[in-house]
């Protein structure tokens, strides 16, 4: 065990952004079995008027300040004054530990690992297959370790969960080269999908030993299918564009879209990204929001069709990875829309008559956690928590790395 367990004190998870920095401070003790939260905040903004803002497990605002004077200089001088805050408030619970949510673990790392110098080369190496999230990981990470020398610090990969996913969910049909080059399904939301795979073994044991289709629908959406706890097949692939339409990307095309634009319409890859990324999706389709509430909300056409065209890839992929499953024995809803939108999940679940599922529609209103009609294949809103998880992951790997 870390000697550093054998105190209490406090975990620092980060999830660093390109105009946000979210993270939540935990509590460790009792070596490490004991891990609470503390409080959770972001800096938003970053790079316009950044704004600090924390609350605490209830919900409690501790904090909100402009940090717009300070924003001149990156992040690098946010998170210096981020973990100075977190001391000033916690002056008698030392750092232990920053875990930190990385985007892209490429084909090599399958688990958590504590950052070297080495290691960070390789996630910098990584950048390519994640240009638009993986140097904010990867630099909040260098910051860090500059600023507060031998503070340890976890990686922990969106990707790595999905590293179990057999050669045929995995492959693209490319010219084996290409796939052997990297250019291959990776799947994100790991680390949700790890936790809820947790939830359902500590909740449901039963359940969670079967196949189990877990839709983490928000901003970014994604479906795994899980068979034993273990990702067999995910909707996300080589980039977190592939799968269902979302707030704002545009979910999987027709390559010969992109084709098509470059050629006639004269797009490059700076053009692409963007259309893809920032203005499709949920957005695109709608012309009026990426926020699910405001379109559910909205009575213009064009909202119910953007719902309508979300809810039916949904459950279109639900009946996908049922059949990489081999048949379905529980559907799970999760993250933003999953745990909150009633409209969305009956709406998913009325495609799924065939596959047995019945909603009790008041326990899906109320928002119960086991929403099924009786006779109906169990289906679950399970809320995620990536960040319990990367604490999970800190605390467990600095225990074992002493061990050893
Ligand atoms: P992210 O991918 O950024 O982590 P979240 O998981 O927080 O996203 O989900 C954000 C999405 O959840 C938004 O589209 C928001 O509209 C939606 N959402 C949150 N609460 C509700 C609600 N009560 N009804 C419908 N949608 C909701």
């Amino acid at each position: 065990m870390d000697p550093r367990l054998s105190h209490d004190g406090a975990l620092l998870v980060l999830n660093s952004g390109s105009s946000s920095i979210k993270f939540t401070v935990f509590q460790v003790a009792d070596a490490g079995k004991d891990i609470s939260p503390l409080f959770s905040g972001q800096v938003t903004g970053i790079g316009t008027a950044a704004e600090f803002s924390v609350k605490d497990v209830s919900g409690v605002s501790l904090a909100r300040e402009s940090w717009a004077e300070r924003d001149t200089g990156g992040v690098a001088p946010l998170l210096r004054d981020l973990i100075a805050w977190i001391r000033t408030r916690l002056p008698d619970l030392p750092l232990l530990a920053a875990g930190h949510r990385v985007v892209h673990g490429g084909a090599g790392f399958h688990h958590p690992v504590r950052v070297t110098n080495r290691v960070l080369d390789e996630l910098e190496s990584l950048i390519p297959l994640a240009p638009l999230h993986q140097p904010q990981n990867v630099s909040a990470i260098r910051v860090l370790a500059e600023s507060f020398d031998g503070l340890p610090q976890i990686a922990c990969f969106d990707t790595a969960f999905h590293h179990s996913q057999p050669f045929v969910a995995k492959t693209y049909g490319l010219p084996r080269q290409l796939s052997e080059k990297g250019v291959q399904r990776y799947g994100f939301h790991g680390l949700s999908y790890e936790f809820i795979a947790q939830r359902l073994r500590e909740t449901v044991p039963e359940v969670a030993e079967g196949r189990v289709v877990v839709a983490h629908l928000g901003n970014g959406s994604s479906l795994c299918g899980l068979k034993d706890g273990r990702s067999i097949d995910t909707t996300m692939g080589f980039s977190a564009l592939e799968g269902v339409p979302m707030g704002t990307r545009s979910g999987s095309l027709d390559p010969g879209i992109l084709i098509y634009l470059m050629r006639e319409m004269g797009m490059d890859a700076d053009a692409l990204e963007h259309l893809l990324y920032q203005e499709s999706g949920l957005l695109g389709v709608s012309g009026i929001s990426n926020d699910m509430r405001v379109l559910l909300e909205s009575d213009r056409p064009e909202a119910k069709e953007a719902v309508d065209l979300f809810c039916y890839h949904v459950a279109k992929e639900i009946g996908g990875l049922s059949c990489a499953l081999g048949g379905l024995d529980a559907l799970v809803f999760t993250a933003g829309i999953g745990e909150h939108s009633a409209p969305v999940r009956s709406r998913v679940c009325s495609y799924l008559r065939f596959l047995g599922i019945t909603l009790d529609e008041d326990a899906n209103d109320r928002g119960d956690t086991a929403i099924a009609a009786d006779g109906s294949l169990p289906v679950y809103i399970i809320p995620t928590n990536e960040e319990f998880m990367i604490a999970r992951h800190a605390v467990d790997l600095m225990n074992l790395r002493n061990a050893a």
